[in-house]
């Protein structure tokens, strides 16, 4: 009976000191490592099987936290031009639009439409099309800031937040677009293909909607479409 006792109690032991303890501290490594404590992965482990499930886990999560990074920036970049997409925009806009009514300052839009697009696709094929959407945003990139929202709204339709520029700042950095995309014809193999854009420009004028300034930038542009493309257009 006393033989069995201590045998149990020797078993115990060993079972608690190899076993228990070291699942209690993995589990409390793992949940300081979820509550962001980065730097229990020091912890030095042990080679044991416990150890090594603890480094697993470590490499587990390192793998997930890059596959969600690249899942989100997956959902808010635009899979052809590798800008932002609409969504991506909104997100960011609408949080700098928060913080230009708070430090009551300015900000423009510009929408920006490609001139008959239909028919280079039609003429040149959807494939040119493409890299003509591709041309145009490495222009379009090239003038802006990099604080500057870039995004593509629609399927040849382009926008930009410009915080901090007013009405007058806006037009001129959309002519210069305007003109840059005009003297630089789309090239590729033997092509040579002019391209050139409308676009619609508006400054925030006391709304308090996004959309409200983008509506008016949209107008702008249908005018700059009515008044004979190529050019740019106040709303
Ligand atoms: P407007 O000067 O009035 O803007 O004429 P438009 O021909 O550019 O306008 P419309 O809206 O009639 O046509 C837009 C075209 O853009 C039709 C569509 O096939 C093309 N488009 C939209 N997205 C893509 C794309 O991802 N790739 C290509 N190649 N074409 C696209
Ligand atoms: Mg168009
Ligand atoms: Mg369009």
């Amino acid at each position: 009976m006393l033989i069995a006792l201590l045998s149990f109690i020797v078993t115990y032991n060993q079972v608690n000191k190899k076993v228990l303890q070291p699942i209690y501290k993995m589990n409390e490594i793992i949940i300081a490592y979820q509550n962001g404590d980065d730097s229990v992965k020091k912890f030095e482990s042990n080679d044991d099987e416990i150890g090594l499930m603890i480094q697993a886990f470590f490499m587990m999560k390192e793998k997930l936290d890059e596959d969600y990074a690249q899942l989100e920036k997956l959902a808010l970049t635009d899979p052809l031009t590798e800008i932002l997409n609409r969504r991506a925009f909104f997100e960011i806009s609408e949080k700098i639009l928060k913080l230009t009514l708070r430090n009551k300052k300015t900000f423009s839009i510009l929408l920006l439409d490609i001139d008959f697009f239909k028919k280079v696709n039609d003429v040149y094929g959807h494939l040119v099309g493409d890299d003509i959407l591709k041309y145009l945003v490495s222009n379009v990139s090239r003038e802006i800031r990099d604080s500057d929202v870039f995004a593509r709204y629609g399927g040849e339709e382009f926008i930009v937040m410009l915080p901090d520029t007013d009405e007058e700042g806006a037009r001129n950095l959309a002519e210069k677009m305007r003109e840059s995309i005009e003297l630089n014809p789309f090239a590729c193999e033997k092509l040579s293909i002019e391209v050139t854009v409308s676009i619609g420009v508006a400054e925030l004028r006391g709304e308090k909607l996004l959309r409200d300034v983008i509506h008016r930038a949209d107008e702008a542009l249908y005018s700059a479409k009515e008044n004979g493309r190529n050019r740019v257009e106040i709303g």
